[in-house]
């Protein structure tokens, strides 16, 4: 006889009466990026923790690229103590009542709240491991970080304050660059921030360029392409007129990696592409050298 027959004829009793199952409720465990405050990355979009970004230095871990820095991240970073900041008493002006589909003052109201600086270039004097540093940084998301009056005006009174104190000057370029608003007065900013470079020149105090993405036009055509020393960072785009308008006019397709920093490296148009992990050590070891030698 089979165990099946056997089962079938035993009577049901609470013994062998069926239990009910327990209901189990999963709950999911969520991950860090669920939980924490996130940024996607805006290459290979995967989503860091800020806390995680800000230890790998604004670096995506999944694919190295290297993100976005605001002008007070990357100058915070940057140094390892802050002593001053500078230029904060400059203020833009309208003086060509410029309106485009807005007025300008409503444009720099806009980009005011929006990064809540005053204007798109941070100057600030502070310590870089034992050297006594001056840098400044643009700010891209000021109106894509173009060269206005004000923003000549910080890096001039930052050139004399390095040339005045000897203390090498150092400048994280972004920019778009000139500020179509303020029109004639924003191509003048080319000529002044030029010649105060070639007084720093002329009295051996270092002036170093990092290039941060992207750097184009009149600020490429000035202040970022005069340094004793041009640093780029990986796949940082870099150019004077934009790829689209140079294909259009000399008619020919520009692949990939043309006016990426690795590109110009090997142009000779910049002298080296460093990541960002190595950057800081890269730069203070360029600057004390130079510093040396000013000496
Ligand atoms: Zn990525």
């Amino acid at each position: 006889m089979s165990n099946q027959a056997q089962t079938a004829a035993e009577p049901t009793i609470w013994l062998n009466r069926e239990v009910p199952k327990v209901k189990r409720t999963t709950v999911p465990t969520l991950t860090a990026v669920e939980t924490e405050p996130s940024t996607e990355c805006g290459n290979c979009h995967s989503l860091t923790t800020n806390t995680v970004l800000t230890l790998n230095h604004y670096v995506c871990p999944e694919c190295d690229h290297h993100m976005t820095m605001t002008a007070r991240q990357r100058l915070q970073w940057f140094f390892d103590s802050v002593e001053q900041e500078l230029g904060q008493e400059f203020r833009a002006g309208n003086p060509l009542k410029f309106v485009d589909s807005k007025p300008y003052p409503d444009r720099m109201a806009e980009a005011q709240s929006k990064t809540g600086e005053s204007e798109g270039l941070v100057v600030m004097a502070g310590k870089l491991k034992n050297l006594d540093v001056i840098a400044c940084a643009f700010d891209f998301r000021f109106m894509g970080g173009s060269m206005g009056s004000v923003v000549g005006d910080r890096f001039v009174q930052a050139a004399e304050k390095a040339l005045a104190e000897r203390k090498p000057l150092v400048c994280f370029a972004a920019s778009g660059g000139a500020r179509m608003q303020e029109g004639l007065l924003s191509l003048m900013q080319m000529a002044r921030t030029s010649a105060v470079i070639e007084r720093l020149r002329l009295a051996g105090v270092p002036y170093v360029v990092i290039l941060t993405n992207p750097v184009y036009g009149g600020v490429t055509a000035s202040l970022a392409m005069l340094g004793d020393v041009h640093i780029a960072e990986p796949r940082a785009m870099i150019g004077f007129a934009g790829k689209r308008v140079i294909e259009q006019t000399v008619r020919e397709v520009l692949d990939e990696p043309f006016q990426r920093a690795e590109f110009l490296l090997e142009k000779g148009t910049v002298d080296m592409v460093v990541h960002r992990h190595d950057l800081i050590d890269t730069t203070h070891r360029i600057l004390a050298k130079l510093s040396k030698k000013a000496a």
